[in-house]
Protein backbone atom coordinates (compact mmCIF):
# COMPACT_ATOMS: atom_id res chain seq x y z
CA UNK A 1 0.00 0.00 0.00
CA UNK A 2 1.45 3.07 -0.82
CA UNK A 3 0.24 5.64 1.85
CA UNK A 4 -0.44 4.77 5.46
CA UNK A 5 -2.16 6.76 8.22
CA UNK A 6 -0.34 6.31 11.76
CA UNK A 7 -2.35 6.73 14.92
CA UNK A 8 -0.27 7.29 17.86
CA UNK A 9 -2.02 5.98 20.82
CA UNK A 10 0.92 5.96 23.98
CA UNK A 11 1.41 9.58 23.79
CA UNK A 12 2.56 12.14 20.97
CA UNK A 13 3.73 16.06 20.34
CA UNK A 14 3.26 17.49 17.11
CA UNK A 15 5.96 19.18 15.69
CA UNK A 16 4.28 21.54 13.19
CA UNK A 17 1.64 22.27 15.92
CA UNK A 18 3.21 22.12 19.16
CA UNK A 19 0.62 20.42 20.89
CA UNK A 20 1.24 17.49 22.99
CA UNK A 21 -1.51 14.79 23.21
CA UNK A 22 -1.23 12.05 26.41
CA UNK A 23 -1.79 8.46 26.41
CA UNK A 24 -5.04 6.97 25.60
CA UNK A 25 -5.87 5.61 28.65
CA UNK A 26 -7.49 2.56 27.17
CA UNK A 27 -4.82 0.90 25.44
CA UNK A 28 -6.55 -2.63 25.21
CA UNK A 29 -8.99 -1.02 23.02
CA UNK A 30 -6.61 -0.46 20.71
CA UNK A 31 -6.91 -3.62 18.22
CA UNK A 32 -10.87 -2.68 18.22
CA UNK A 33 -10.16 0.87 16.86
CA UNK A 34 -7.45 0.26 14.18
CA UNK A 35 -9.72 -2.77 13.06
CA UNK A 36 -12.69 -0.55 12.41
CA UNK A 37 -10.55 2.69 10.73
CA UNK A 38 -8.75 -0.01 8.48
CA UNK A 39 -12.50 -1.22 7.72
CA UNK A 40 -13.36 2.43 6.48
CA UNK A 41 -10.73 2.71 4.86
CA UNK A 42 -10.52 -0.45 3.07
CA UNK A 43 -11.02 0.27 -0.79
CA UNK A 44 -8.31 3.07 -0.83
CA UNK A 45 -4.81 2.43 -0.60
CA UNK A 46 -3.68 3.11 2.79
CA UNK A 47 -1.91 0.84 5.57
CA UNK A 48 -3.92 1.92 9.05
CA UNK A 49 -1.80 0.96 11.80
CA UNK A 50 -0.53 1.91 14.93
CA UNK A 51 2.94 0.51 14.37
CA UNK A 52 5.32 3.58 13.54
CA UNK A 53 8.14 2.12 11.81
CA UNK A 54 10.96 5.19 11.38
CA UNK A 55 12.09 4.41 8.45
CA UNK A 56 8.82 4.25 6.51
CA UNK A 57 8.89 6.63 4.14
CA UNK A 58 5.31 6.53 2.71
CA UNK A 59 3.27 9.51 2.62
CA UNK A 60 1.83 9.53 5.73
CA UNK A 61 -1.22 10.96 7.81
CA UNK A 62 -0.93 11.25 11.25
CA UNK A 63 -3.83 11.07 14.54
CA UNK A 64 -3.35 11.16 17.88
CA UNK A 65 -5.09 9.75 20.11
CA UNK A 66 -5.93 10.46 23.50
CA UNK A 67 -6.40 13.47 26.01
CA UNK A 68 -9.35 15.67 25.95
CA UNK A 69 -11.15 18.67 24.69
CA UNK A 70 -14.25 21.47 25.66
CA UNK A 71 -15.91 21.61 22.54
CA UNK A 72 -14.32 18.69 20.32
CA UNK A 73 -14.12 15.34 19.34
CA UNK A 74 -11.38 16.22 17.28
CA UNK A 75 -9.43 18.38 14.96
CA UNK A 76 -7.20 18.45 11.59
CA UNK A 77 -6.53 20.43 8.77
CA UNK A 78 -8.35 20.07 5.76
CA UNK A 79 -6.00 18.74 3.10
CA UNK A 80 -2.56 18.02 5.60
CA UNK A 81 -1.36 14.79 3.67
CA UNK A 82 -0.99 16.58 0.89
CA UNK A 83 -0.77 20.16 1.06
CA UNK A 84 1.23 22.65 3.43
CA UNK A 85 -0.58 22.58 6.48
CA UNK A 86 0.45 19.99 9.60
CA UNK A 87 -0.57 16.43 8.55
CA UNK A 88 -1.59 15.48 12.31
CA UNK A 89 -4.97 15.18 13.70
CA UNK A 90 -5.99 14.41 16.82
CA UNK A 91 -9.38 12.23 18.31
CA UNK A 92 -9.97 13.20 22.05
CA UNK A 93 -10.73 10.49 23.69
CA UNK A 94 -12.05 11.25 26.78
CA UNK A 95 -14.35 13.74 25.39
CA UNK A 96 -15.40 10.71 23.23
CA UNK A 97 -16.02 9.18 26.75
CA UNK A 98 -13.40 6.86 26.05
CA UNK A 99 -15.83 5.16 23.60
CA UNK A 100 -13.57 2.69 21.43
CA UNK A 101 -16.47 2.77 18.29
CA UNK A 102 -16.77 6.56 18.55
CA UNK A 103 -12.86 7.06 18.80
CA UNK A 104 -12.62 5.12 15.54
CA UNK A 105 -15.41 7.17 13.69
CA UNK A 106 -13.46 10.60 14.97
CA UNK A 107 -10.09 9.23 13.53
CA UNK A 108 -11.80 7.94 10.38
CA UNK A 109 -13.61 11.51 10.54
CA UNK A 110 -10.72 13.89 11.36
CA UNK A 111 -8.22 11.81 8.68
CA UNK A 112 -10.74 12.48 6.28
CA UNK A 113 -10.30 16.05 6.70
CA UNK A 114 -6.21 15.51 6.17
CA UNK A 115 -7.25 13.80 2.97
CA UNK A 116 -9.03 16.87 1.76
CA UNK A 117 -12.67 16.16 2.53
CA UNK A 118 -14.91 18.43 4.23
CA UNK A 119 -18.27 18.07 5.84
CA UNK A 120 -21.46 16.20 5.01
CA UNK A 121 -23.69 18.92 6.03
CA UNK A 122 -28.12 18.44 6.24
CA UNK A 123 -29.31 20.50 3.70
CA UNK A 124 -33.21 21.49 3.01
CA UNK A 125 -35.17 23.70 0.61
CA UNK A 126 -31.65 25.36 -0.54
CA UNK A 127 -30.47 25.95 3.48
CA UNK A 128 -28.42 24.42 5.59
CA UNK A 129 -30.10 23.11 8.57
CA UNK A 130 -27.11 21.23 10.17
CA UNK A 131 -23.43 21.32 9.01
CA UNK A 132 -23.29 17.49 10.64
CA UNK A 133 -25.66 14.88 8.72
CA UNK A 134 -26.82 12.90 11.30
CA UNK A 135 -27.60 9.83 9.46
CA UNK A 136 -24.17 8.07 10.13
CA UNK A 137 -21.78 10.48 7.03
CA UNK A 138 -18.23 9.92 8.72
CA UNK A 139 -17.56 13.22 7.16
CA UNK A 140 -21.08 14.11 9.12
CA UNK A 141 -22.20 12.68 12.46
CA UNK A 142 -20.83 9.08 12.34
CA UNK A 143 -21.36 8.11 16.13
CA UNK A 144 -24.72 6.90 16.54
CA UNK A 145 -25.16 3.88 13.93
CA UNK A 146 -23.03 1.19 13.41
CA UNK A 147 -21.61 1.08 10.18
CA UNK A 148 -20.62 4.92 9.44
CA UNK A 149 -19.99 5.50 5.78
CA UNK A 150 -19.13 7.46 3.00
CA UNK A 151 -21.35 9.30 0.70
CA UNK A 152 -21.77 11.67 -1.88
CA UNK A 153 -23.43 14.68 -0.67
CA UNK A 154 -23.51 18.74 -0.19
CA UNK A 155 -20.90 20.60 1.98
CA UNK A 156 -21.58 22.96 4.11
CA UNK A 157 -20.90 25.63 1.28
CA UNK A 158 -23.39 23.54 -0.84
CA UNK A 159 -20.52 21.99 -2.62
CA UNK A 160 -21.21 18.64 -4.05
CA UNK A 161 -18.76 15.86 -2.55
CA UNK A 162 -18.31 12.54 -3.21
CA UNK A 163 -16.31 11.42 -0.37
CA UNK A 164 -15.00 7.71 -2.12
CA UNK A 165 -13.94 9.96 -5.53
CA UNK A 166 -11.85 11.79 -3.54
CA UNK A 167 -10.71 10.09 -1.18
CA UNK A 168 -9.74 7.58 -4.40
CA UNK A 169 -8.13 10.61 -6.13
CA UNK A 170 -5.89 11.56 -3.31
CA UNK A 171 -4.93 8.09 -1.95
CA UNK A 172 -5.60 5.65 -5.14
CA UNK A 173 -7.80 2.50 -5.01
CA UNK A 174 -6.84 -0.14 -2.70
CA UNK A 175 -6.05 -3.42 -5.17
CA UNK A 176 -7.46 -5.91 -5.71
CA UNK A 177 -6.38 -9.28 -4.48
CA UNK A 178 -3.89 -11.32 -6.96
CA UNK A 179 -6.10 -14.20 -8.87
CA UNK A 180 -5.50 -17.26 -6.93
CA UNK A 181 -3.45 -19.14 -9.95
CA UNK A 182 -5.01 -23.09 -10.55
CA UNK A 183 -3.14 -25.26 -9.04
CA UNK A 184 -0.37 -26.73 -10.96
CA UNK A 185 -0.30 -30.43 -11.57
CA UNK A 186 2.37 -31.59 -13.13
CA UNK A 187 1.72 -34.43 -15.65
CA UNK A 188 3.28 -37.81 -13.78
CA UNK A 189 2.64 -38.03 -10.31
CA UNK A 190 1.58 -40.87 -8.06
CA UNK A 191 1.22 -42.14 -4.38
CA UNK A 192 1.61 -45.51 -3.46
CA UNK A 193 1.14 -47.74 -0.50
CA UNK A 194 2.27 -51.35 0.23
CA UNK A 195 0.84 -53.90 2.15
CA UNK A 196 3.39 -56.49 2.83
CA UNK A 197 4.72 -58.96 5.67
CA UNK A 198 7.55 -57.12 8.01
CA UNK A 199 9.72 -61.01 7.85
CA UNK A 200 9.32 -63.76 5.38
CA UNK A 201 11.48 -67.04 5.73
CA UNK A 202 14.05 -66.95 3.28
CA UNK A 203 13.08 -68.34 -0.32
CA UNK A 204 9.04 -68.12 0.67
CA UNK A 205 6.37 -66.71 -1.47
CA UNK A 206 4.43 -64.16 0.16
CA UNK A 207 1.94 -62.00 -1.30
CA UNK A 208 1.72 -58.14 -1.00
CA UNK A 209 -1.08 -55.01 -2.25
CA UNK A 210 -0.44 -51.50 -3.19
CA UNK A 211 -2.44 -48.73 -3.67
CA UNK A 212 -1.85 -46.82 -6.12
CA UNK A 213 -3.28 -43.33 -6.91
CA UNK A 214 -2.51 -41.16 -10.34
CA UNK A 215 -1.80 -37.92 -8.75
CA UNK A 216 -1.12 -35.79 -12.07
CA UNK A 217 -2.75 -34.87 -14.91
CA UNK A 218 -2.00 -37.73 -17.39
CA UNK A 219 -3.86 -41.06 -17.89
CA UNK A 220 -2.24 -44.16 -17.06
CA UNK A 221 -2.89 -46.79 -19.65
CA UNK A 222 -1.01 -50.38 -18.99
CA UNK A 223 2.18 -51.18 -20.60
CA UNK A 224 1.04 -53.08 -23.75
CA UNK A 225 4.64 -53.97 -24.72
CA UNK A 226 6.06 -50.82 -26.59
CA UNK A 227 4.49 -48.16 -24.25
CA UNK A 228 2.45 -47.67 -20.79
CA UNK A 229 2.94 -47.26 -16.90
CA UNK A 230 3.93 -49.83 -14.58
CA UNK A 231 4.89 -50.56 -11.10
CA UNK A 232 8.36 -51.26 -11.30
CA UNK A 233 11.35 -52.24 -8.48
CA UNK A 234 12.98 -49.75 -7.10
CA UNK A 235 16.58 -49.35 -4.54
CA UNK A 236 18.15 -50.38 -6.67
CA UNK A 237 16.27 -49.63 -9.78
CA UNK A 238 15.09 -52.58 -11.95
CA UNK A 239 16.12 -55.32 -9.36
CA UNK A 240 14.63 -58.51 -9.16
CA UNK A 241 15.31 -59.17 -5.54
CA UNK A 242 11.83 -60.25 -4.88
CA UNK A 243 10.99 -62.18 -7.80
CA UNK A 244 9.73 -59.47 -10.22
CA UNK A 245 10.78 -56.41 -11.64
CA UNK A 246 7.36 -55.11 -12.69
CA UNK A 247 3.87 -54.99 -11.58
CA UNK A 248 1.70 -54.44 -14.74
CA UNK A 249 -1.47 -52.02 -14.05
CA UNK A 250 -5.18 -54.03 -13.62
CA UNK A 251 -6.88 -50.92 -15.80
CA UNK A 252 -6.63 -48.20 -17.06
CA UNK A 253 -6.21 -44.69 -14.34
CA UNK A 254 -7.03 -41.55 -15.04
CA UNK A 255 -6.23 -38.37 -12.96
CA UNK A 256 -7.46 -38.20 -9.57
CA UNK A 257 -8.05 -41.92 -9.30
CA UNK A 258 -6.15 -45.54 -8.10
CA UNK A 259 -6.16 -48.98 -8.44
CA UNK A 260 -4.98 -51.76 -6.15
CA UNK A 261 -2.26 -54.50 -7.32
CA UNK A 262 -1.86 -58.04 -5.48
CA UNK A 263 1.24 -59.84 -6.27
CA UNK A 264 3.40 -62.86 -5.12
CA UNK A 265 6.79 -62.30 -4.22
CA UNK A 266 9.62 -64.61 -3.23
CA UNK A 267 12.22 -63.55 -1.15
CA UNK A 268 15.65 -64.12 -1.34
CA UNK A 269 17.37 -66.70 -0.37
CA UNK A 270 19.64 -65.24 2.03
CA UNK A 271 18.66 -63.81 4.95
CA UNK A 272 18.82 -59.98 5.79
CA UNK A 273 16.70 -56.84 6.17
CA UNK A 274 16.04 -55.72 2.99
CA UNK A 275 14.28 -52.70 0.97
CA UNK A 276 11.16 -53.71 -0.66
CA UNK A 277 10.51 -50.57 -2.89
CA UNK A 278 8.48 -49.75 -5.82
CA UNK A 279 7.47 -47.01 -7.65
CA UNK A 280 5.38 -46.03 -10.87
CA UNK A 281 7.58 -45.90 -13.77
CA UNK A 282 6.38 -44.31 -17.60
CA UNK A 283 7.78 -46.81 -19.48
CA UNK A 284 10.76 -45.49 -21.52
CA UNK A 285 9.93 -41.95 -20.19
CA UNK A 286 10.43 -41.64 -16.43
CA UNK A 287 10.42 -42.67 -13.28
CA UNK A 288 7.82 -40.55 -11.57
CA UNK A 289 6.27 -40.16 -7.81
CA UNK A 290 7.68 -40.98 -4.73
CA UNK A 291 9.05 -44.73 -4.11
CA UNK A 292 7.22 -46.38 -1.66
CA UNK A 293 9.68 -48.44 0.46
CA UNK A 294 9.40 -50.49 3.42
CA UNK A 295 11.99 -52.83 4.99
CA UNK A 296 11.18 -56.77 5.30
CA UNK A 297 12.93 -58.93 7.64
CA UNK A 298 14.03 -62.45 6.09
CA UNK A 299 14.48 -64.75 7.96
CA UNK A 300 16.47 -68.27 8.15
CA UNK A 301 14.22 -70.75 6.47
CA UNK A 302 14.24 -73.54 8.98
CA UNK A 303 12.71 -76.29 7.14
CA UNK A 304 14.69 -75.63 3.71
CA UNK A 305 18.02 -75.51 2.63
CA UNK A 306 20.58 -74.37 4.49
CA UNK A 307 22.75 -71.20 3.08
CA UNK A 308 25.05 -69.01 4.45
CA UNK A 309 26.30 -65.44 3.91
CA UNK A 310 30.16 -66.90 4.39
CA UNK A 311 29.58 -69.59 2.12
CA UNK A 312 33.25 -70.89 2.08
CA UNK A 313 33.41 -74.38 0.99
CA UNK A 314 34.27 -76.68 3.72
CA UNK A 315 33.51 -75.09 7.08
CA UNK A 316 29.55 -75.27 6.93
CA UNK A 317 28.21 -77.81 8.81
CA UNK A 318 24.98 -79.90 6.89
CA UNK A 319 22.33 -77.88 9.48
CA UNK A 320 23.64 -74.29 7.70
CA UNK A 321 24.97 -73.47 11.10
CA UNK A 322 28.86 -72.02 10.55
ZN1 LIG B 1 -14.98 17.53 11.11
Amino acid sequence: MKNRLLLFCDGYTSPLQGVTVPAFEQPQSIPFIVDRVRKDYAQFDIEVTNVNDPNDTRPTAIIAVGGGSATQGGSSFNGGFYNAFPNDGFVYATTLQNNPKWIADAISHEAGHLFGLTHQSQWANGVMVDVYRRDGAIMGSPYFIDNPFWTIGQTPTGATQDDVATLTRILGAASPPLPTPPPVMIRNDCQITITAPLTVQAGATFPATFTVKNTGSNVWLPWDGAKGYNLGAQQPQDNSRWGKVRLPLPITVVSDFGTSITASFTAPTIPGDYPFAWDMVEEFVSWFGKIASQTIRVTQNSGAIPVSINNVPGIWTPTGEL
